[in-house]
């Protein structure tokens, strides 16, 4: 997608600017999740940018673990979101950090705002803060903390690191101003007590920062000059440049908030995802109907179609919802040359040749994909028994169906032409058996004297083809009703997952592994289960059908 005409975003303009003006020698970024729960595709977004931006400018990425909150995090996440963002591509080197290695110096910070009378301890509970702070129309009120002195500030203060204080007891406050029209700067909290053991301090603190105050002094040690984050936080600024000033930072990092991606109609909230986990509708966090990272691998998307679809979005300043089809258009553009196409069959029903020796066994050698011949060519046996899908066979075709029917004569997929003579039902009026008659002299699907045939249809051979299971995927919500139901639950679509347990794929597909993905021809991209597949019984999720009606938006 590399296009010289394509602009540059607001957030390169305000790099090149600062690079230009020498407030930066060299870019720096940083991807900074909360191990408190898995990715999804807006921090897709927010990796690729941090990372994209310091791969252009020729900077630095560090890949931070912000785990300054012991109540939500847990060590298991550290390396599912590492595994994640490898798999992105995004590389962060011998970058890897925690937040939490920092509380020594933000401890050492806190006492510094002390010293300079910038920061007080509270009495107040929770509540009170509240209270005192104020409206939007009104100023807030004085803490009587605020009239502490330097001295009982250090020592009240490193009592609540000693331990001396219950959860919510004492609070450390920055001095800012309780009459800003900031809510934001109206004497935030900035440490708190939370007698916990932390995944990686353990029961070293009992005290900890607030993410307002944390998140500059992480930076600003990091040396980070550009610090991206989501438009929720633009608020917040005005915080995080007081924090750093107060500090006194010789390279201070500069925040920018850009809007975060929303998909329609997808669920991406963990509340619901954590209730569709729990209620068992859907098999973990990484479900191939969910748009978390991993559940967007197993369905069986790339690293690179998740690039062209955040690069397709663009990075914006307001709030908007992409469709899920532009996702789709993407993993479809990108598989389309580098993926085989091979015959699987869905919904088996039996046709027999009759004029072909029952023990023979004949290999036709075929194309891998037509359009790209360096994915070279492969054997596809031919054989007297052959499945077909049941929808390319009709009794009595309505006009214009060109597929199987009594009479009719069809091309077999680089294979034969074949006639169908004759078919046989059971006691349920459903076909079992289609026999047919093949022209020998129509090897490769050739025509042999100019005769033409309308129908082209895909099968494999009954004695080599393997035996799997196909999972077929919609959306887990119903658009078309709404997301939500009136009690705001969701109103889930009863089709989102339809299993086909007696699909036949050929026999080149065995030794394909989890994660490897295929078209099947005519049926869309499919991937191999990762939790679930095993050689004996392979199970393929479809990642995609193969049309849509979905237009790119022309005007980026
Ligand atoms: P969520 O609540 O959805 O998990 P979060 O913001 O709490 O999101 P963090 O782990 O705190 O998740 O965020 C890591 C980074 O990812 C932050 O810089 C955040 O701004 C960014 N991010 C989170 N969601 C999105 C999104 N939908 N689009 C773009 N960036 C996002
Ligand atoms: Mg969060």
């Amino acid at each position: 997608m590399e296009n010289e005409t394509v602009s540059k975003n607001f957030i390169e303009q305000i790099i090149e600017k600062d690079l230009e003006e020498g407030h930066c020698e060299t870019v720096h970024t940083r991807f900074p999740p909360e191990p408190n729960g898995y990715l999804h595709i807006g921090h897709a977004k927010s990796i690729l940018l941090n990372y994209g931006l310091a791969q252009k400018y020729g900077g630095l990425f560090n890949m931070r673990f912000d785990d300054t909150n012991p109540t939500k995090e847990r060590a298991e996440f550290v390396e599912s979101i590492k595994a994640d963002i490898k798999w992105l591509g995004a590389d962060w080197g011998d970058r890897l950090f925690f937040a939490s290695d920092y509380f020594g110096q933000m401890y050492e910070a806190a006492v510094k705002l002390i010293k300079k009378g910038k920061a007080y301890v509270s009495d107040l509970s929770a509540e009170q803060i509240r209270e005192y702070r104020g409206t939007l129309k009104e100023a807030g009120k004085d803490d009587p903390g605020r009239e502490r002195n330097v001295e009982e500030n250090l020592k009240l203060f490193e009592e609540m690191k000693e331990g001396k204080y219950r959860d919510g007891e004492k609070v450390l406050r920055a001095k800012i101003d309780m009459a800003s029209p900031n809510m934001n700067m109206r004497d935030p909290v900035i440490y708190r007590v939370a007698h916990m053991t932390h995944h990686n301090t353990g029961g070293t603190w009992c005290i900890y920062p607030m993410y307002d105050f944390a998140h500059p002094i992480e930076d600003a040690i990091e040396g980070i000059t550009h610090s991206i984050c989501t438009l929720e936080f633009e608020d917040h600024r005005p915080l995080y440049d007081w924090v750093v000033r107060e500090l006194a930072y010789e390279k201070p990092p500069k925040q920018i908030e850009f809007a975060k991606l929303y998909l329609t109609n997808v669920v991406t909230g963990k509340r619901y995802i954590k209730k569709l986990v729990e209620d068992g509708i859907v098999d973990g966090w990484d479900d191939p109907r969910l748009v978390s990272i991993a559940a967007l691998r197993r369905r069986g998307f790339t690293p690179e179609s998740i690039k062209m679809f955040v690069d397709l979005c663009g990075i914006s300043k307001s709030n908007s919802s992409v469709d899920y089809a532009m996702l789709e258009y993407c993993i479809r553009e990108d598989l389309k040359l580098k993926r085989a196409r091979v015959m699987a069959v869905l919904d088996p029903v039996k046709v027999i040749i009759d004029n072909y020796p029952e023990d023979k066994t004949e290999y036709f050698e075929v194309a891998n994909n037509m359009e790209n011949e360096a994915l070279k060519t492969r054997q596809v046996p031919f054989t007297r028994e052959l499945y077909i899908d049941r929808e390319d066979f009709m009794e009595e075709p309505p006009k214009k169906y060109f597929r199987m029917f009594p009479g009719n004569e069809v091309r077999l997929m680089h294979a034969y032409f074949v006639k169908c003579e004759s078919y046989t039902k059971d006691e349920n009026g459903r076909v079992v058996e289609i026999h047919c008659t093949y022209d020998p002299a129509s090897k490769g699907g050739n025509s042999p004297d100019g005769r033409k045939v309308k129908g082209t249809i895909h099968w494999v051979s009954a004695k080599y083809a393997k035996k799997a299971t196909v999972r077929l995927y919609e959306n887990i919500v119903d658009e078309n009703l709404g997301v939500y139901n009136e009690d705001g639950s969701l109103n889930l679509n009863p089709n989102s997952l339809v299993t086909l347990d007696h699909c036949y794929v050929e026999p080149s597909l065995e030794k394909a592994a989890a994660y490897d993905s295929f078209q099947f021809v005519r049926q869309g991209y499919f991937c191999v289960d990762a939790k679930d597949s095993t050689s004996e019984a392979m199970v393929f999720n479809r990642i995609v059908s193969l049309k849509s009606s979905y237009k790119l938006p022309s005007v980026q």
